[in-house]
């Protein structure tokens, strides 16, 4: 078992550092006040190859597992928000096209994606369903041509941003409650799409947008994989999405913990360094020994992913560390800057916030704890 990065992978981190600091870091506070990202950043992020996919003459193909994940915690601890746009545009739209996506939708919208000229969200949640992800009450009725959608996705990331977005809705109402769903490729610019930006304090500045379809007609060829199979989808996609969603929660624990290192070796109380009272070593120690655990698991889960094997127990445990070390590094780094912490403009302001978010991307903690249930019991035999 291998615990090290290889030589490859240590070289593109240190590019994308590079990148991050050239192309991100000036202009943070800004797209901060503004609660928003330029779509040339995406694009900048394409031509870098930074989008999860290497492009060449032949057409695109997946970057690893392991590669995606250390570059979203790199990312992820200077900016959780920015982390969770990128995360969404490459993790749960260009993925939904890579796991379900035809060969004529591939070869049409994969390239675009991976270069940012195209950006896709996902929109599942709607005020009946959250945790419960099959309770959607979108329909989708057929028509000559294709389908009418209308419904409500209520909490959609990117979807102000996004030109298209992956939908469930119920295609098959008289079916069981695992074949009623069906996925769709929506066009954001379609005629009966109307969007509101909501207004959030987490995971600023990437959007939370409500997106209400109302008779909106999307062609037989946006049919996103097979009909009636739209919540074992979009499930497969939120299981490979929690990679990139475990590493970004890693990115916010280790970016927290940094910023407080970083205080606790500046700001002198009663004579000395914060660093220098026991108490808060130990805290150090500590949060920085839960960090590393949680990297750990999230490497494992990459690395049983890279390898073909199931990673679903892993990717769950991975995501749960690392929300459980993120809850506790955010608060603790943003208590060690004081009053200045609760100003918006702070850069540990958002740690605390982000750590809170991070919980309910991709399910919350209560859902990963059914999911790594449910694989103890089918290893032992009890439920299939
Ligand atoms: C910033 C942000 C971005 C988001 N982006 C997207 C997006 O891009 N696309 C999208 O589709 N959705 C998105 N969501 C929605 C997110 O996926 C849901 O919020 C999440 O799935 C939880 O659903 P819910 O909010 O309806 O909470 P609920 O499902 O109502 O959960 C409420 C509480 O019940 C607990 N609970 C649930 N089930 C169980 C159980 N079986 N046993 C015990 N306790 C349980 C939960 O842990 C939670 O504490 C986003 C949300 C936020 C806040």
């Amino acid at each position: 078992m291998e615990f090290m990065l290889d030589e490859a992978l240590e070289e593109s981190v240190r590019d994308f550092d590079g990148f991050l600091q050239a192309r991100l870091v000036p202009h943070l506070s800004g797209w901060y006040q503004e609660g928003s990202i330029p779509r040339e950043f995406f694009r900048e992020l394409g031509a870098g190859g930074w989008l999860g996919m290497d492009r060449s003459g032949k057409g695109c193909r997946e970057q690893s597992a392991i590669k995606q994940a250390v570059l979203m915690e790199h990312l992820a601890r200077i900016s959780p928000g920015v982390g969770v746009a990128v995360a969404v545009q490459v993790s749960l739209g260009t993925k939904g096209l890579v796991l379900h996506g035809s060969e004529r939708q591939k070869e049409a919208l994969l390239d675009a994606a991976a270069r940012g000229e195209i950006l896709i969200c996902l929109g599942n949640t709607e005020p009946t369903a959250g945790s419960d992800v099959a309770n959607v009450a979108a329909i989708a009725e057929k028509v000559e041509g294709g389908w009418v959608i209308s419904g409500t996705k209520a909490y959609v990331t990117n979807g102000t941003l996004s030109d298209l977005a992956l939908v469930t809705a119920i295609s098959d109402p008289d079916a069981p409650r695992n074949r009623r769903l069906s996925m769709f490729i929506v066009d954001l610019a379609s005629e009966g799409v109307s969007r509101t930006k909501l207004h959030k304090e987490v995971w600023i500045p990437s959007d939370l947008t409500r997106i209400r379809l109302k008779n909106v007609f999307v062609p037989d060829e946006h049919l996103l994989g097979v009909r009636g199979r739209g919540l074992q989808q979009v499930l497969n996609i939120f299981t490979h999405s929690r990679l990139a969603i475990a590493a970004l929660t890693l990115g916010t624990a280790a970016g927290a913990l940094e910023m407080g290192i970083d205080r606790a070796g500046k700001r002198e109380i009663f004579g000395r360094k914060l660093r220098d009272f026991q108490a808060k070593s130990f805290e150090i120690a500590d949060l920085f020994t839960r960090i590393e655990a949680a990297r750990l698991m999230v490497w494992k889960a990459c690395c049983l992913k890279d390898c073909g094997m199931d990673f679903r127990q892993a990717a769950s445990m991975a995501k749960y560390l690392a929300v459980e070390a993120a809850r506790q590094a955010g608060t603790w780094a943003a208590d060690l800057f004081g009053a200045a912490s609760v100003m918006f403009e702070h850069p540990v302001h958002k740690f605390p916030l982000d750590a809170w978010a991070s919980s309910l991307g991709e399910g919350t903690q209560d859902v990963q704890k059914l999911i790594i249930f449910r694989e103890i019991m089918k290893q032992r035999g009890i439920v299939e």
